[in-house]
């Protein structure tokens, strides 16, 4: 099928018109017809992107497809029980041709990975699915959905309204997508209608306890000898309304700490009462700095600070990859906190 005869050409994406979201409908004929996948997300992946990309990994082998699932940094270690979850592979040096390439949870074209990105040879149709509200719509078929909390919560009412493959091992891993980006179903992004899909997942054959237990009390010991050496380093600004720490590289050497060991461990200066933005430093190999921020009060938009450092997300999370050293990026960035918390009159 040709492409442009479901969807906008690439030169009127950013029309006002193609504001408009793909639908289901649209999004499942594609995925039918055609014969050759690649399922990507973006770069340090979460909960979210991973279980995003082996849902509909499985949900497409079921269909008959062949499919190929790629993550810039491959499986992660921390997921690596999620059914399904051999899949996920490092993109090839050589480049591969698709029918319809398949971006999930991920802001920005760039975030899918430089290799991964590489690795695209032609493809058909680019669909890009996500809740990003900062995502510039790049794809040919493009379903943003920025209320839903996880982008695995877009892809149960996908596959559940179209009557898609919908098993045990998918329901596991849309409900480890959901679980994770709603921090357990306690983020404020948690509606009513996020509970009623979990019901409908539990209601799949999942285990919840054990579930849980795998992705929640897992960790390495490594992460909480981390979460020590954070706590030691942590620092507060602007009265106790902001909070932050910092990793030097050679800390993280040391300590033989991989990077998915500290995805969370800024809940905890997000936890401490009175704080409403917590910043976390993460110094690169690449002469670069991760900047990991969260809210807990929408008028201080993280996303809208992260986005003056070339990076985004959401109001309450959100990151970027600043140029520079540790300390001086972690002052010009706490610099914009402070005045974004100062701004707020209670
Ligand atoms: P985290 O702090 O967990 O790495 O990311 C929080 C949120 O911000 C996620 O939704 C993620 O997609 C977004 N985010 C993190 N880093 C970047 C970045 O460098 N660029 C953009 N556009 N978004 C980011
Ligand atoms: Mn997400």
């Amino acid at each position: 099928m040709n492409a442009t005869t479901i969807a906008p050409a690439a030169d009127t994406i950013a029309s006002p018109a193609s504001l408009t979201n793909s639908t289901f409908a649209e999004i499942a004929q594609v995925l039918r017809r055609h014969d050759s996948f690649v399922v990507l997300s973006h770069v340090r992946p979460d909960g979210d992107a991973l279980g995003s990309q082996i849902a509909i990994g499985l949900a497409l082998q079921q269909l008959g497809k062949r499919v190929k699932v790629w993550n810039e940094e491959g499986l992660l270690e921390k997921f690596s029980f999620l059914p399904g979850g051999e899949l996920v592979s490092l993109p090839p040096n050589d480049s591969e041709d698709f029918d319809v390439v398949l971006a999930l949870d991920t802001a920005t074209r760039q975030r899918l990975g430089d290799n991964v990105l590489a690795a695209i040879g032609s493809a058909k149709v680019w669909i890009n699915i996500d809740h990003h509200p900062s995502n510039p719509r790049y794809g040919d078929l493009v379903h943003i959905d920025s209320i839903a909390p996880a982008t695995g919560q877009i892809l149960f009412e996908l596959l559940r309204s179209q009557d898609l493959p919908l098993d045990e091992a998918i329901a596991e891993n849309l409900f480890a997508a959901i679980s994770t980006d709603t921090g357990s179903f306690q983020y404020p992004n948690t509606t009513a209608r996020t509970f009623e899909i979990a019901a409908d997942i539990l209601r799949c054959g999942i285990d919840v306890g054990r579930l849980s237990q795998q992705l929640y009390e897992s960790y390495p010991r490594r992460r909480i000898e981390l979460l020590r050496v954070l706590l030691d380093r942590m620092r507060f600004d602007a009265d106790g309304k902001v909070a932050s720490f910092s990793l030097p590289l050679a800390t993280a050497n040391e300590l033989g700490v991989i990077p998915e060991d500290n995805e969370g461990l800024i809940d905890h200066l997000r936890a401490i009462e009175g704080v409403i933005i917590a910043a976390f430093f993460e110094e690169l190999e690449d002469g670069k700095v991760r900047v990991s921020m969260r809210s807990k009060d929408e008028r201080a938009d993280v996303c809208e600070i992260c986005f003056r450092f070339k990076g985004g997300g959401h109001k309450l999370a959100a990151g970027a990859r600043v140029l520079g050293t540790l300390d001086e990026v972690a002052e010009r960035v706490l610099e914009a906190a402070v005045e974004a918390v100062k701004a707020i009159n209670d």
